[in-house]
């Protein structure tokens, strides 16, 4: 029978991160956890881990955020749990949380909202607003990109959530994996799967749904992480955070800061 009470949560700082910030994404996990012990829905505390990344700075995502190549910064979100609900947004300005813009996106008639058109939503939501001089990530470092992610499991229930400010030095109007369903992430009975790394390979290879086709194989995976990994060249950043019923696992083809914690 399966235990209904198992909680788990996996957060990541992104394929190239520094693994010595895995205290943020330690953090991270705890809220994540610390929302599900108090009952609230996996895609909630999927968003809250994600939310406290993207407040962390040391990250490319909410106030460290890379800029575009005109010096804009655009970021691009998601979430989506077992019950089917995904949300998305693109090239979102000036919120301090795009992953929670995603989130509202997910509770209204559309999934998918980019530029002007997302900043109008998220204006009439009263979601915070960022602007330029809290963004503390744009131009320290461009090295890596770092988008930061969670996925987590309550008993049979799972979700994942993810947000980025792009690559570096991108074009403005450029969207990656993280707002394309089964891309950059995907959830489902099985499992959840977040993925970060070089966005226009892991669109191409449609990683997060192919990873969870493996999930629902039974695949263990401790398996699955290094399998996805070897989908790539090495010289293409790539990571990956799994949960499934069997267990989890996270890893990447470079350094990376991952956290992983369990309750039963
Ligand atoms: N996948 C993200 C993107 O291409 C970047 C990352 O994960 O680091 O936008």
């Amino acid at each position: 029978m399966t235990d209904k009470k198992k909680l788990v949560v996996l957060t990541h700082g992104g394929a190239g991160s520094n693994p010595a910030y895995a205290d943020g994404t330690a953090i991270a996990g705890q809220m994540g956890m610390m929302a599900l012990q108090t009952g609230e829905p996996t895609i909630d505390a999927a968003c809250q881990a994600v939310a406290t990344l993207e407040d962390d700075g040391r990250f490319n995502a909410g106030i460290g955020s890379h800029k575009r190549v005109d010096g804009s910064v655009q970021m691009d979100a998601s979430c989506m749990d077992s019950s089917g609900t995904f949300g998305a947004v693109a090239t979102l300005e000036g919120f301090r949380n795009p992953v929670n813009v995603a989130r509202i996106i997910s509770q209204s008639e559309y999934k998918i909202l980019a530029g002007r058109g997302a900043n109008e939503f998220a204006t009439n939501q009263d979601c915070q607003i960022l602007s330029p001089d809290q963004i503390v990530g744009s131009g320290t470092d461009f090295s890596t990109t770092d988008t930061v992610g969670c996925v987590l499991r309550s008993g049979d229930e799972f979700a994942a959530a993810l947000s980025t400010g792009g690559i570096d030095n991108a074009i403005p109007g450029r969207v990656g994996d993280v707002p394309l369903i089964g891309c950059g992430l995907y959830a489902g009975p099985a499992g959840a799967v977040a993925a970060t790394g070089d966005g226009e390979a892991i669109a191409m290879q449609v990683t997060a749904l192919r990873a969870y086709q493996l999930i629902e194989q039974g695949v263990d995976p401790k398996a699955i992480v290094p399998t996805v990994i070897s989908w790539f060249k090495e010289s293409t950043a790539f990571g990956i955070i799994v949960v499934s019923k069997i267990g989890f696992a996270g890893g990447a083809n470079r350094g990376m800061a991952w956290t992983a914690s369990e309750l039963h």
